[in-house]
């Protein structure tokens, strides 16, 4: 029984680079990026206003309230060119008046400007032509409030996002203010899933016979792969056929697949055909039973061609917990993205377990007495039950070498 941190190990060496490519933002989106970007422009590209209101010209001072202003122009958001307003240039005969233009949110604050008051702490003394031509300001003002610096944001050079980043809402965003049009993502890897189990049955409008079941593990894996952005190839169910699991083995590799999972026929009963199957098809072990709960019987070859086999065992749990600790990680060194840092909660409940097995259990966030969060094991948790995972909010480890947890021990957290 190899120990999961070595079982992990072995499996991640295995991780080779996918191929890369360049894609336009839009076809980006959900995707992984394959290398950094830095910010090619500074974000805001120039100095403007955070409000409607008015930009003043304190020449540095703090003033009290009741200052006295006259309005040269008006500026909206979009106006770029025209003539630069000098804010020095002062009105003929004005003494008792500072100098203000009428600003709107996003317009550019025109030079030697240096703060913008909100058009609410304003009083217009005098309207003119098409903006107002002088005003009172209420309130005190200080130089350089709501201006929103040119580069307050991003600087040019700034690291905007790095190799491995799922591209989602923030990162589009981000990338599209900084007109970064086209990016380096990875391909998406190559996925088959290969359910075993002469009882399993994938049509859900056919009935069951005596002694079979409904194929849940397909559909599981299926969409987990999915939602990770992979390619699913293939999603079978094979009987417990070792030929029809080589042949589809086969098909699959010729098509460049880069995980292969498979569910069930790997621990010690008489149709459990997957280890010695794997070998017949060149494959290479690199360990076959984890130190695990659930799932222990798990099995991950190198196939020939490069790819990675995971030989999960039946039970839906099993399966789950497979995936999340296994797969899920060898997926993420594949996109060179970095081992996920969990959550360090406590434990809301003492939960016991085997010393010698690293346990997964499905929990859920409940809050301790002081009101800080914690996670609590859902109770009854077997490997063919699925209804606790409907529950669940994320997963927990409960480390080996232990048998028993304290309420109160902080335990590493994954979300789901
Ligand atoms: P095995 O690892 O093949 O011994 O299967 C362990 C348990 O998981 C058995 O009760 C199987 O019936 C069940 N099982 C196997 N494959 C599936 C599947 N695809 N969907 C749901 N249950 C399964
Ligand atoms: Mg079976």
């Amino acid at each position: 029984m190899t120990p999961y941190e070595e079982a992990l190990r072995l499996i991640l060496d295995q991780a080779r680079h996918l191929e890369t490519e360049t894609v336009s933002l839009e076809q980006a989106g959900g995707k992984y990026l394959a290398g950094p970007v830095e910010s090619p422009t500074a974000l805001p590209p120039f100095a403007n206003s955070a409000m409607d209101g008015f930009a003043l010209d304190t020449e540095g001072r703090e003033l009290p309230a009741d200052s006295r202003w006259r309005v040269l122009a008006s500026v909206a958001a979009g106006d770029g060119g025209g003539e630069p307003l000098e804010a020095g240039a002062a009105a003929e005969g004005e003494t008792d008046r500072g100098l203000a233009v009428e600003i709107m949110t996003g317009a550019p604050v025109p030079p030697g400007f240096d703060t913008v008051v909100r058009v609410e702490d304003v009083e217009v003394e005098e309207e003119g032509d098409d903006h107002p031509a002088a005003i009172r300001v209420r309130v005190p003002v200080e130089p350089g409030q709501n201006i929103r610096a040119a580069g307050r944001d991003f600087d040019v050079g700034d690291p905007v996002v790095s190799p491995g980043c799922r591209l989602g809402p923030p990162e589009v965003a981000a990338l599209a203010a900084l007109g970064v049009g086209r990016v380096p993502v990875f391909r998406a890897p190559r996925a088959a899933v290969f359910a075993t189990g002469a009882e399993l049955v994938s049509d859900p409008d056919r009935e069951l016979a005596p002694g079979e079941i409904r194929n849940s593990n397909g559909p599981f894996l299926g969409r987990a792969l999915a939602e990770l952005e992979l390619s699913v190839l293939a999603n079978r169910t094979m009987g417990d056929r070792e030929a029809l699991f080589l042949e589809a083995l086969d098909e699959v590799t010729s098509q460049g697949v880069d995980v292969v999972v498979s569910t069930g026929a790997v621990s010690m009963g008489r149709h459990d055909f997957i280890p010695a199957a794997v070998e017949k098809a060149g494959a290479r072990t690199l360990f076959h039973k984890a130190a695990i709960r659930p799932g222990k019987p798990v099995l991950a070859a190198v196939l020939p061609g490069g790819a990675l086999f995971f030989g999960l065992p039946g039970n839906p749990i099993s399966v789950a917990a497979g995936f999340r600790f296994f797969v899920r990680p060898f997926i993420r060194a594949l996109r060179r993205q970095p081992p996920e840092t969990p959550w360090r909660l406590p434990l809301a409940e003492a939960v016991g377990k085997r010393p010698h097995l690293r346990y997964f259990r499905a929990v859920e966030m409940v809050e301790t007495e002081e009101g800080g969060p914690a996670v609590r094991v859902l109770p009854d948790q077997k490997s063919f039950r699925l209804s606790p995972f409907l529950s669940a909010h994320a997963w927990c480890v409960l480390p080996e070498g232990l048998d028993e947890l304290p309420a109160g021990a902080r335990v590493d957290v994954f979300p789901l």
